[in-house]
């Protein structure tokens, strides 16, 4: 591993300033940094600690619920208020990782987190996200965990995060601290598609800080569900999972939400099926007619066709446990 330099700003600002230098890394958990550097992934030139900064609390605020960035995700999964407004994120954060992991890693690093493709962490293969213009090894490889919604020519990657496919369900907005000051963006907006540039995962500036998420308050607490489907039933990454809440008044559905991960370069929304259930009772039927809607424009490759039959029958089995019709 290459040699790098570790630094302890003493403030936010003092990170912002920090970061500014190109060669320059973050780290809270580290979970999956030090695994990228040790196979020789990533090489920093410096590493920003930012795990003493105040940025961990999870606070009631007008009109939703503040996770600070550096909360654990062990902690974010068990906290009383997201178990009360948040179930589904709840969930979605223990079917990630494993206790050790969720004990170290943090919500912004979460959201960092790069795609697990194998031929991403095989420096011996071509990756264009790891060294653009080298080809994408998956393409013709061995593609069984990839996407299966909104790839490119240049790369067919999956977004590995659970709990970020619950916040995109939640509508959470995430705040980033900058020079500038703060700005807000939609959860849905900050991780971006493969397009020509599969080298960057999100819309994140290099010289700024994630600082938290916000959940606007919703009804979704009584009626949600988080469903991962994986090969062992521990600390695997999904081959789909499906985020999916319902606000159900006299008998319909006055509001729906569904995310799905495994299936493309950020967590998916599923606007088009979202729509389609609203007004209707929740039933098994309007569950999989809203599924076979979401799977509209899917392409598989060579070994991840399963995934175009998973999907579906994920969508329509999260849906009936989110409407308590199992
Ligand atoms: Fe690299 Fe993306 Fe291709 Fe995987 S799918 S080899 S991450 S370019």
């Amino acid at each position: 591993m290459k040699q790098f330099q570790y630094i302890r700003p003493a403030t936010q600002q003092n990170v912002l300033d920090a970061i500014t230098k190109s060669g320059t890394k973050i780290i809270a958990g580290g979970t999956n940094l030090v695994d990228l550097m040790k196979r020789g992934v990533t090489a920093p030139d410096k590493l920003v600690d930012i795990n003493h900064l105040p940025l961990k609390g999870i606070t009631p605020t007008k009109s939703g619920l503040h996770i600070g960035a550096l909360a654990l995700n062990s902690v974010v999964s068990e906290n009383a208020l997201v178990l009360q407004k948040h179930p589904l994120l709840s969930l979605a954060l223990k079917a990630g990782a494993s206790p050790q992991l969720r004990n170290m890693a943090t919500v912004g690093g979460n959201m960092m987190q790069r795609t697990r493709c194998t031929y991403f962490y095989d420096t011996t293969m071509p990756c264009n996200k790891r060294e653009p213009g080298t080809g994408c090894g998956a393409m013709e490889g061995y593609n069984r965990m990839h996407a299966i919604f909104g790839a490119s020519q240049q790369c067919i990657a999956v977004h590995p995060s659970d709990m970020c496919v619950g916040l995109a369900a939640l509508d959470a907005v995430v705040i980033i601290a900058g020079k500038k000051g703060e700005r807000r963006i939609p959860f849905v907006d900050f991780h971006r598609l493969p397009e020509d540039h599969p080298e960057t995962d999100n819309h994140l500036a290099k010289d700024e800080l994630i600082v938290g998420v916000e959940i606007p308050d919703n009804n979704f607490a009584k009626n949600s569900y988080y469903l991962k489907v994986r090969d062992r039933q521990s600390y695997a990454f999904a081959l789909v999972s499906v985020a999916a809440a319902l606000d159900i008044s006299g008998g319909l559905i006055k509001q729906a939400r569904l995310a799905m991960g495994g299936v493309a370069h950020k967590p998916w929304r599923l606007y088009d099926a979202e729509k389609s259930l609203v007004g209707k009772a929740p039933t098994e039927e309007n569950f999989k007619v809203a599924a076979q809607i979401a799977m509209q424009g899917a392409k598989a490759y060579e070994y991840n066709a399963f995934k175009l039959k998973l999907a579906p029958a994920s969508i329509s089995e999260a849906l009936k446990h989110a409407a308590g019709v199992v």
